[in-house]
């Protein structure tokens, strides 16, 4: 059958934009380049046999922050969410770790002289989470439906993550914003570098940072499977490297970086969306290393042995220093590192008492060092003893990462730098920013609105674009506030 609609890629915005073509009665498939599907959501044996390790996203507050996500009742297709007794923990040499946990109250107390200041800023962003999350989880070409939340969010979004951490005296509750504002990979010192902390942050009271059960593939399973329910279809091992290969379809979506679209699309593509797509920057790599540890790994802090999340970076001067150094395309010597001990809400992740534990740096885009010892020695620092403990490990290097998944630039996992630019007009200024020019050639990408993280409403945005394109009544016109937000 020729389909009405293909989809390029199948990590979660593919999926998604498949689902939300197909839920629409076309025929859509799906072609990946990868032998599975999935993207950046997939989950496998990276180390022991028997230890479930999440090959890139490990923590999920965004998928439970996205309306689309949430509308198709994934836990039909077993998809279960765990989460830890403390999301995150933010260790430091002198005093006890800094420590955010899905109550506001309970972080609030355990920052003592912050916590107030704490509730202050956090409190009407949790009450209002739902709200704002729909504003900033679509394009901001559209008018806002909750101005009011929207607005008190970016009274403080538009600063520096910095301006914002020294709102607060001790330096635990500085580093604990730090650490989670450093998820932006981008300078935080710069104007609206608050942002994407201030977003994690509430989503962490409002929703916890969850993990799935069984690793994040399960989301992967779950859109996939809701596809195949729709009558989708999905073809692996298939690396797509220009529009002209495809077979004839009404509508084209491109889960794709903006300059792989452009040798896709090749001479269709109009001059004005090539030039935009070929400017598009990307920011600093990420460095994966995944470890099996005997027993876990051995935290001198009581609540990193029970957080979901730690974040290895000292303080908030420490972080901002390293944050600056990669993305000046210099290697620190302390990189921030984030860890994920999934198995702790998910023990079905372990076997016996063989632990997988999740890690990555921040390092220097393109790096081709080997980063794994610096890993480590940040491990170590706050767990003396770890390597003992580690029984096998694999490492991904910035160009592994690439040659993983070719959305990742030079090992960029976001797929496009945060620069304020890049922040508020992705991939390109346009009305419609996942319209490439091409009639029925969409982008929808996390280098498109909103942006990176698994909640697939890029390409649910991307969909409905292509949807009013082809003239259903579900589709978004560009600029638009009409129609309904979710079908
Ligand atoms: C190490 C790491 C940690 C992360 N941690 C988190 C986290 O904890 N929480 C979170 O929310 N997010 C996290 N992310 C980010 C998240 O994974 C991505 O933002 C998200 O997967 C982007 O989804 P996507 O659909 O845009 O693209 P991707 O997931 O990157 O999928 C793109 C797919 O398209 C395929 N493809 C590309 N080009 C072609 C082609 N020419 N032909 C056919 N197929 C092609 C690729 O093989 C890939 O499968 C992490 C990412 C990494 C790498």
């Amino acid at each position: 059958m020729t389909p009405d609609a293909i989809v390029v890629g199948s990590g979660p915005n593919g999926l998604a934009a498949a689902v939300v073509l197909a839920r629409r009665g076309l025929a859509v498939t799906v072609l990946e380049a990868a032998d599975t599907l999935g993207g950046g959501t997939r989950t496998s044996e990276l180390t022991l046999p028997g230890l479930l390790h999440d090959h890139c996203a490990a923590v999920h507050p965004m998928a439970l922050a996205s309306p689309f996500l949430r509308s198709l009742d994934l836990e039909r297709h077993g998809l279960e969410w765990r989460r830890p007794e403390i999301d995150l923990a933010h260790p430091l040499d002198d005093g006890p770790a800094a420590v955010l946990r899905r109550s506001l109250e309970a972080t609030a107390r355990s920052l003592g002289p912050d916590g107030a200041a704490w509730e202050r800023l956090f409190g009407p962003l949790t009450d209002q989470y739902d709200s704002l999350a729909a504003e900033l989880l679509r394009p901001p070409q559209r008018l806002p439906r909750h101005p009011l939340p929207l607005a008190r969010f970016a009274l403080h979004a538009a600063l520096g993550a910095t301006a914002v951490a020294r709102r607060w005296r001790t330096p635990g509750a500085r580093a604990l914003f730090a650490g989670v504002a450093a998820h932006a990979m981008a300078p935080l010192t710069a104007p609206g570098s608050a942002a994407i902390g201030l977003m994690l942050t509430a989503a962490a009271h409002r929703h916890g940072w969850p993990v799935a059960h069984g690793g994040s593939g399960a989301v992967t399973r779950a859109l996939a499977a809701c596809l195949a329910e729709l009558g989708g279809t999905v073809e692996t091992g298939v690396r797509v490297r220009s529009l002209a290969e495809l077979p004839p379809a009404r509508v084209t979506l491109l889960d794709v970086a903006p300059r792989a679209a452009v040798a896709l699309c090749g001479d269709r593509l109009p001059a004005r969306t090539r030039r935009a797509y070929a400017r598009w920057r990307h920011g600093p790599a990420a460095f994966k290393v995944d470890l099996a540890v005997e027993g876990g790994v051995p935290w001198r802090d009581e609540s990193c042995r029970r957080a979901g999340t730690v974040h290895l970076g000292g303080t908030l001067e420490e972080v901002v220093d390293a944050e600056r150094a990669v993305t000046r395309g210099r290697m620190p010597e302390r990189p921030f590192v984030l860890v994920s001990q999934q198995y702790l809400a998910d023990p079905v992740r372990s076997a016996g008492d063989v632990h997988p534990v999740w890690a990555y740096a921040h390092v220097p885009h393109g790096y081709d060092g080997d980063a794994t010892e610096a890993v480590l020695d940040r491990i170590e620092r706050f767990a003396p003893g770890l390597r003992e403990r580690v029984v096998a490990r694999a490492s991904m290097s910035a160009s592994r990462l690439e040659a993983y998944n070719a959305n990742y630039v030079g090992g960029d996992i976001l797929t496009g730098a945060n620069t304020p630019r890049q922040l508020l007009l992705r991939p390109r200024a346009a009305l419609d920013p996942y319209d490439t020019g091409i009639p029925g050639v969409f982008l929808c990408s996390a280098a498109t609105p909103p942006g990176p993280g698994v909640h697939g409403m890029c390409g649910y945005h991307a969909a409905r674009s292509a949807l009013h394109h082809l003239g259903d009544p579900h589709g978004r016109a560009p600029g638009s506030r009409g129609g309904p937000y979710l079908i």
